[in-house]
């Protein structure tokens, strides 16, 4: 089976868009979501139009605030502070990668914790990884959401995550963790790829490797979660050998047309959780 990530995204947006025209209707009030993008990387501009066109479409109000490449960390900080207080905005995101004299640890910890739609302030992180209510990191949570219009109970499944990024690997181990799975976490140190990937129940890969895991790493009964983006020539394809595993594993998602969907409907979601947080 072929996880259509686009079709649940699009389940999941007019969802979202439900809920915000109701709650327009009850406190005359939309989520607004702020964007800081700084300088003219090409995928970080495809990435914000993007967000925005999604945002649009399901009611959110947003805003790009543009910075050229040599803006000072100090003015970027002043600015999120500025955002913090501002009781109109309910989330804030800053598109990374930053550039090399703004450090984006600083950045991250200076956005307010309950308007993080990322989830990547400590506070979430600390959150997520003891198990209590925070914003989780828009692409695991589209991961998991997926794995779920799948298998509804996830318990004792064996998870096998493939990369330890804050971003992706770390948070998904977390979120499965606390379905109950027993979860395996591979990175690029691992010896024998394979055999742990034999493992899996489910399985996600995210380690940016094109065509890393092959038909013959995989059991029949897999759930496979392809979140890698890596273009090769002028294809945009993913970790996972989709055209080998598509016939032998229980359900696989593809690239494009998988994760990438519903980490944009994920990132909506979080606005409008910090929205509800902030207005109820
Ligand atoms: P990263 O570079 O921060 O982390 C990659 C991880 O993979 C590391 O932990 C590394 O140890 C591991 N790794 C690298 N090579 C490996 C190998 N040969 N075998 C096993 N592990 C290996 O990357 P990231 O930010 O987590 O992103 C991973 C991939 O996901 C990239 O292709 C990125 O473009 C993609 N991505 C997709 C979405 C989406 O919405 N679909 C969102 C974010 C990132």
């Amino acid at each position: 089976m072929i996880i259509d990530g686009k079709k649940e995204a699009q389940i999941l947006q007019s969802e979202i868009k439900k809920e915000i025209s109701d709650l327009k209707i009850k406190i005359n009030k939309t989520p607004c979501l702020t964007v800081i993008l700084i300088g003219d990387f090409a995928p970080s501009l495809i990435y914000v139009k993007n967000k925005e066109k999604s945002a649009k479409e399901v009611g959110i109000t947003s805003q790009i605030i543009k910075y050229s490449n040599n803006v000072s960390e100090k003015d970027v900080l002043n600015k999120i502070s500025e955002l913090n207080k501002n009781k109109n905005i309910s989330g804030i995101l800053v598109q990374l990668p930053l550039p090399d004299h703004i450090n984006k640890e600083k950045i991250v910890n200076a956005i307010d914790p309950s308007k993080d739609v990322d989830g990547f302030h400590p506070v979430n992180v600390g959150n997520l990884s003891s198990g209590y209510k925070s914003t989780v990191p828009c692409t695991p949570l589209g991961c998991l959401l997926l794995i779920k219009k799948i298998e509804k109970n996830l318990s004792g499944k064996h998870a096998v995550i493939i990369g330890r990024s804050n971003l992706n690997g770390k948070p998904m181990a977390q979120l499965l963790l606390k379905e109950n799975c027993t979860i395996t976490m591979v990175h690029s140190k691992t010896k024998n790829l394979q055999k742990e990937c034999l493992k899996a129940d489910i399985l996600v890969a995210a380690a940016g490797v094109a065509n890393l895991i092959k038909k013959d790493w995989v059991k029949e009964d897999t759930i496979v979660i392809d979140v890698g983006i890596n273009k090769v020539g002028e294809k945009i394809v993913g970790d996972v050998s989709f055209e080998e595993l598509r016939n032998k594993v229980k359900a696989i998602t593809p690239v494009p047309g998988g994760v990438g969907p519903m980490t944009i409907a994920c990132l909506l979601k979080n606005t409008l959780e910090c929205f509800k947080a902030h207005q109820l």
